[in-house]
């Protein structure tokens, strides 16, 4: 686990896109290119060094490119900001394209109503540092369901922080049952990256 107190010593590889932003709406450029997602299902769940960890498979078609998903985790309260606003949850599917550039998909989640999807990953946690093989993975087509993603170039959120990372942030949030954030918070401490400056990095809307 890293040390979420002390992230401002954390080693920085460059340090001028870096990962989480507060993303402003206005400055967003309109793309009609709307990312597809097919075939997502979680089939592993670990529980390694005090976080919860997703594997299984999935296609993203990002910008009309392929990228593969390879694992995800969440992050409480969110990193990415939208028009100033944090979310309750935010959960990173790693993907990655067939020449090993990283693409990773942000889902944000607020307090509201349950998740179904989470309510199944949560009844099926095996114990801390164990993994557990779902005997019926787990369909994720519910979180496909956004009509647009912000796009813009940054790094990763944990260190080293390697730059050149591909981000796709649902503009749309999930709602998430107030028990449900509950077993999160118990699950795994705060562990959201404070935000970083922009840059002048263009963010487009992709719809
Ligand atoms: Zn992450």
């Amino acid at each position: 686990m890293f040390n979420y107190e002390t992230q401002k010593d954390w080693p920085i590889v460059s340090g001028q896109i870096q990962s989480p932003i507060d993303i402003e709406h206005h400055l967003a450029q309109p793309v009609e290119d709307l990312p597809d997602f097919v075939h997502y299902q979680i089939k592993t769940i670990r529980r390694p060094d005090g976080k919860l960890s997703l594997k299984g498979n999935g296609t993203a078609t990002l910008q009309k490119r392929e990228a593969h998903f390879v694992e995800g985790h969440f992050h409480h309260p969110s990193e990415h900001l939208l028009d100033g606003h944090q979310f309750d949850l935010e959960l990173h599917l790693v993907h990655e394209f067939i020449n090993g550039q990283k693409a990773v998909i942000a889902l944000l989640f607020n307090v509201g109503a349950a998740d179904a999807t989470l309510d199944n990953i949560l009844l099926n946690l095996p114990q801390p540092d164990k993994q557990l093989k779902l005997p019926t993975p787990i369909q994720l087509t519910d979180w496909f369901d956004a009509a647009s993603y912000y796009h813009y170039i940054g790094s990763l959120t944990t260190p080293p922080v390697i730059e050149g990372i591909e981000w796709y942030v649902a503009a749309t949030p999930l709602t998430i049952a107030p028990k449900q954030l509950a077993t999160f918070k118990q699950l795994f401490p705060e562990n959201n990256r404070q935000i970083q400056t922009l840059n002048d990095r263009p963010i487009l809307l992709l719809y």
